[in-house]
C-alpha cells in the first residue's frame, strides 16, 4: 500500500519508518499541509496520512477520493480539521489515533501551571541578564487552591491525578461522565460552577459545535478575578479577542496556550526572519502573564512512537479488511 504522509516533518519520518521495519508499507514524506491547493499530491496513493493542520474539507474529500485514495489515517487524537460528513459522502473512512500519551499532554498543561505561577519565563530571562531581584516573581502555593478540568477523557483524567497529587481541589466538568472518571476523585460539577469556583481552569475537552467559544466574553464574566487559563486542546475553545479583553482588565491573570485558533498558518514552522501578521496573537504575546508554546504538548519520545505504531495498526487492519479492529471516526 502507498501511503503519501503530509505535514511531515523528521521526526514523522524518523518514526514512522522506524514502526514501518518490515517496510510492507510505501511511506512518502510531503513536508506541505494537505489543502486543496496540494491534494495533487495525493494522485497515485492509496492513503493519506494527516496531520492537526491539514484541510480535510469537501473539496479536499473529492479530490482524495478521485485521485484513488481509500482512507485518511490522521496521526493524532482530534479530528476538528476533518469535515466527516464530506468524507462519508466519499465513502472515504477516516481512522485516527485516539490516545497516545495522555500523560504528555496532561504534564505540559501542568508545566504551562507551574511555569505561569512561579514565573519561570520571567525568571529564565533576568537571570540570562544579570538581574537577580525577586519583584514581580511572586507565585503561590497550589496546595489547596480549586482546580477545574473541562473534559474528563483521557487526558483530562491524568491531569485531574496529578492536580490532586499537589492536593489541590478539582472540579471537572463532563456532560457523558465516565466510570474512569468517576474513580479519579473529581467532583462532578456543572460548568456554572467550573467558573464560579475555579482558581485555575484547564480546557481538555475536544473542539466541537458545542464547546467552540467555550471561554468567551460570558464565560470570562462569571469566573474568579484573576484565574488561570490553560488550553492545551484546540485553539477555537477560546475566543481570542474576549480573552486579551479579559487580560488586559486582569480579569483572567495567567494565561498558558499550547494551541491557538488561527494556528494553522503559524504553528510547526520557522518564521523567525518574517514579520509575524497576526496582530491578534501579537498581542498576546505582549502580555507577561501569558505563555506559549505551538502545539508542542504531545511532543514526547512515548507519544510519537505511540503515535506512529497506532497509525500504522490501523493502516494495516484497514488492508486486511478488519474495520471492526481500527480507530474509526463516525460522521
Ligand atoms: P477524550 O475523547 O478521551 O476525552 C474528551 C472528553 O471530553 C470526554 O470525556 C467527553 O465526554 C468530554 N466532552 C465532550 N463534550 C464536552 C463538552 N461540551 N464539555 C466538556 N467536556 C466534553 O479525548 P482526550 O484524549 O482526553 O483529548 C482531549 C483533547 O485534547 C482532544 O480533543 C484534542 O483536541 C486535544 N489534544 C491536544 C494535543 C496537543 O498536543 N496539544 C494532543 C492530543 C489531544
Amino acid at each position: 500500500m502507498k501511503v503519501a504522509v503530509f505535514s511531515s516533518k523528521s521526526y514523522d519520518e524518523e518514526h514512522l519508518t522506524k514502526a514501518n521495519a518490515n517496510a510492507e508499507l510505501e511511506l512518502t514524506f510531503f513536508v506541505p499541509q494537505l489543502t486543496a491547493q496540494t491534494v495533487a499530491l495525493s494522485n497515485g496513493f492509496d492513503i493519506v496520512c494527516c496531520f492537526v493542520n491539514d484541510v480535510i474539507d469537501n473539496t479536499v474529500a473529492k479530490a482524495l477520493k478521485e485521485n484513488g485514495v481509500q482512507l485518511v489515517a490522521m496521526r493524532c487524537a482530534g479530528f476538528n480539521n476533518v469535515d466527516l460528513d464530506a468524507c462519508e459522502k466519499h465513502d472515504l473512512p477516516v481512522a485516527r489515533v485516539p490516545e497516545y500519551s495522555p500523560n504528555a499532554v496532561a504534564e505540559h498543561a501542568v508545566a504551562l501551571i507551574l511555569d505561569l505561577n512561579r514565573n519561570i519565563h520571567r525568571a529564565f530571562s533576568r537571570v540570562r541578564e544579570n538581574d537577580y531581584s525577586l519583584s514581580g516573581l511572586m507565585g503561590f502555593d497550589l496546595f489547596g487552591k480549586t482546580v477545574a478540568c473541562v473534559g474528563g477523557g483521557r487526558i483530562g483524567q491524568s491531569f485531574i491525578r496529578i492536580m490532586k497529587g499537589f492536593g489541590c481541589r478539582v472540579l471537572c466538568y463532563d456532560p457523558m461522565p465516565s466510570d474512569a472518571l468517576k474513580e479519579t476523585g473529581a467532583e462532578l460539577v456543572p460548568l456554572e460552577q467550573v467558573w464560579a469556583e475555579s482558581d485555575i481552569i484547564s480546557l481538555h475537552c475536544p473542539l466541537v459545535r458545542s464547546t467552540y467559544h467555550i471561554i468567551n466574553s460570558n464565560s470570562l464574566s462569571q469566573m474568579k478575578p484573576g484565574v488561570m487559563l490553560i488550553n492545551t486542546s484546540r485553539g477555537g475553545l477560546i475566543d481570542t479577542p474576549a480573552i486579551i479583553t479579559a487580560l488586559k482588565s486582569a480579569r483572567v491573570g495567567y494565561l498558558g496556550l499550547d494551541v491557538y485558533e488561527e494556528e494553522a498558518n503559524l504553528f510547526f514552522e520557522d518564521y523567525s526572519d518574517q514579520v509575524l501578521q497576526d496582530d491578534i496573537f501579537a498581542r498576546l504575546t505582549t502580555f507577561k502573564n501569558v505563555v506559549i508554546t505551538g502545539h508542542q504538548a504531545f511532543f514526547t519520545h512515548e507519544a510519537l512512537q505511540a503515535i506512529a505504531e497506532v497509525t500504522l495498526a490501523n493502516i494495516h487492519h484497514y488492508n486486511k479488511g478488519e474495520l471492526d479492529k481500527m480507530c474509526l471516526v463516525k460522521a
